[in-house]
């Protein structure tokens, strides 16, 4: 059964308290067509990330949230209502496992026979866990990563610079906003019209070249004018880009942000998209065995990128281990964007903290955008994007913002958060809550711990510590997932989201959330052997028993 969803707005509860509308209002959220990919589907993002199992769990979930009481909590198995428990009023109100399967079972055949079963879902990271607010959501993380990159690199600024990438999806379609926001330009290869189509209505990019000759004099142009602009081509990446390579186009940065994490989300070079569906249905080995031949093109076009002196990183889709596997024996020359770039803002517990108006009013997320300001103005980075973000960003569903905070910072924001709604300066509460790509709460080898410094990144118990800490410190809701960005049998990662409803209970609950969740981010760290964790935590008090010295 297809239905179209959209999140209550406003100030009158369709559940009994903020703490089940909350949840409630997310999980429609996720599902509104303004922000899912295949909402039909119940797809939110990310190739297969659902929401809800099928229709009639959705349904049953929305009833039971409706009527759920502040001292039951419901558990979600894989996208099902499976239950509901009497706890108490610190407990989170759901409880949400994805995915997850027995490490020797946890491969894409299985997950898979036992999806078409209906047995499982999979859950992404904010998909199942209903925290996704579209494209921006990863815009944040983009845009800080090609600063990084723009600071390693280019004095600073991509001012001048060609960035060349591709995929135009869920999370894929913040690229050339993030470049354009740090002054450079972006060529994106995306196969599926459609979706260009789409992200230009979204002004996350600037326009659609009729073919790749016309794109590449346009880039060019502007790289060498030194203006911002972003440019898409239809094609497919793993035939344009050797083709860039083979023309000797000046090249400054490469990455990629197609579906690779999952081979039949990946499009073979000669298979038209109108067969795509069909063909990864029908034949699943075959296309998957295309698909990987063709990630190994594209990644020998990066390699040679990477050889001619270009910045190139994978961005987080395992389209290096894919290639591998397609026979490219160099795939991982070039290093993963959390080693590369994000590794030091792990270390101070800083990530993708984020929250949602529940209101539904933009100038809610407004005053939030000041709040922000007014704590942390002096952090020039984040004051820049607060202000870039308010001007350029066009809300998708609920409106939300998010910005990278660190341990000791985040609780500062979401206590002021619930004082505001407490005064009735915000229309309604708000939802704190964050990525599971965060500091603490995720073990993931080929993206968030490729290359720990001590070689502990399969170690998958700090993800499951962080869910119950979170869980034993007043969130809202709380999930454990697996496979999540890079595919099944590579990641476990959990999230949290606590509710401000503006009472005292939700100020406490907050100050322990936000302190403790980014707290297992630095615990981590320093556990791994970086200085910098360790420094953090030594400054602000955090007691590590099992340290040396
Ligand atoms: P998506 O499925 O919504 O979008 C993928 C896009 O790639 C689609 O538009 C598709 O048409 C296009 N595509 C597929 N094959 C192609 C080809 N051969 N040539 C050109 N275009 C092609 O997925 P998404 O949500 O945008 O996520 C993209 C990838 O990034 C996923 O693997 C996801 O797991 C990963 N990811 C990374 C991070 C990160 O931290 N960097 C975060 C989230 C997701």
């Amino acid at each position: 059964m297809t239905t179209s969803v959209r999140a209550a707005r406003g100030t009158a509860l369709t559940a009994r308290s903020w703490a089940t509308e909350a949840p409630l209002r997310m999980l429609h959220n996720n599902l509104d067509p303004e922000v899912a990919e295949r909402p039909e589907d119940l797809v939110v993002y990310g190739g297969t990330g659902k929401a809800a199992r099928d229709w009639p769990s959705f349904h049953a979930i929305t009833a039971e949230l409706a009527d759920l009481r502040d001292d039951e909590t419901l558990l979600v198995q894989s996208g099902r209502p499976v239950g509901v428990l009497r706890t108490h009023e610190w407990a989170p109100r759901v409880l949400i496992a994805n995915s997850n399967l027995v490490p020797d079972w946890a491969s894409w055949p299985e997950f898979r026979r036992l999806d078409a079963l209906g047995l499982t879902m999979y859950g992404q990271m904010t998909a199942g866990s209903w925290i996704y607010i579209g494209t921006q959501g990863i815009l944040q993380g983009t845009y800080e990563t090609f600063a990084a990159v723009a600071e390693k690199r280019f004095g600073g600024s991509l001012r001048g610079t060609l960035t060349v990438t591709a995929g135009l999806g869920g999370m894929g379609g913040a690229q050339p906003l993030a470049v354009t926001m740090n002054d450079g330009v972006a060529l994106v290869v995306e196969c599926d019209a459609e979706r260009a189509r789409r992200r230009v209505e979204t002004r996350y990019l600037d326009e659609v070249a009729t073919d790749l000759d016309s794109a590449i004099r346009t880039v060019e142009r502007a790289k060498r004018e030194g203006t911002p602009l972003s440019v898409a081509v239809i094609g497919n990446a793993a035939e344009v880009l050797p083709e860039l390579l083979r023309r000797g186009v000046e090249v400054d940065v490469v990455t990629d942000q197609t579906s690779a994490h999952d081979p039949l989300a990946y499009l073979p070079k000669g298979v038209a998209v109108d067969d795509w569906h069909d063909y990864a249905e029908t034949k699943p080995d075959e296309f998957t065995d295309r698909a990987r031949e063709s990630m190994a093109e594209h990644v020998e076009a990066m390699v040679g990128f990477l050889d001619a002196g270009a910045e190139v990183f994978d961005y987080g889709n395992s389209l290096r281990s894919e290639a591998k596997l397609g026979g490219y024996e160099r795939a991982f020359d070039y290093p993963g964007f959390v080693p590369a770039y994000i590794r030091p803002l792990f270390c101070e517990g800083k990530g993708p903290f984020r929250w949602a108006a529940l209101s539904g009013e933009a100038s809610d997320i407004a005053a939030t955008d000041r709040a922000v300001l007014d704590l942390f103005g002096d952090n020039e980075r984040l004051a820049r994007w607060i202000r870039l973000a308010g001007e350029r960003v066009a809300f998708q569903g609920l409106p939300a913002r998010i910005c990278w905070l660190g341990y000791g910072e985040r609780h500062l924001a979401g206590e002021r958060f619930n004082e505001m709604v407490a005064r009735g300066e915000l229309a309604a509460p708000v939802v704190i809550g964050r990525d599971h790509l965060d500091c603490g709460s995720v073990a993931s080898p080929y993206r968030e711990t490729e290359g720990m410094a001590d070689g502990s990144d399969a170690v998958a118990d700090w993800p499951l510590l962080n869910a119950l800490v979170n869980t034993a410190s007043g969130a809202t809701w709380v999930s454990i997932h697996h496979g999540g960005g890079v595919g099944m049998g590579r990641s476990i990662h959990a999230g949290q989201v606590t509710v401000a409803d503006g009472t005292e209970l939700s100020a406490r609950k907050i100050e322990r959330v936000l302190t403790n969740d980014p707290a297992t981010g630095v615990l981590r760290h320093a556990d791994a052997g970086y200085e910098r964790a360790r420094q953090v935590a030594d400054e602000r008090g955090l007691r590590i028993p099992a340290r040396e010295s």
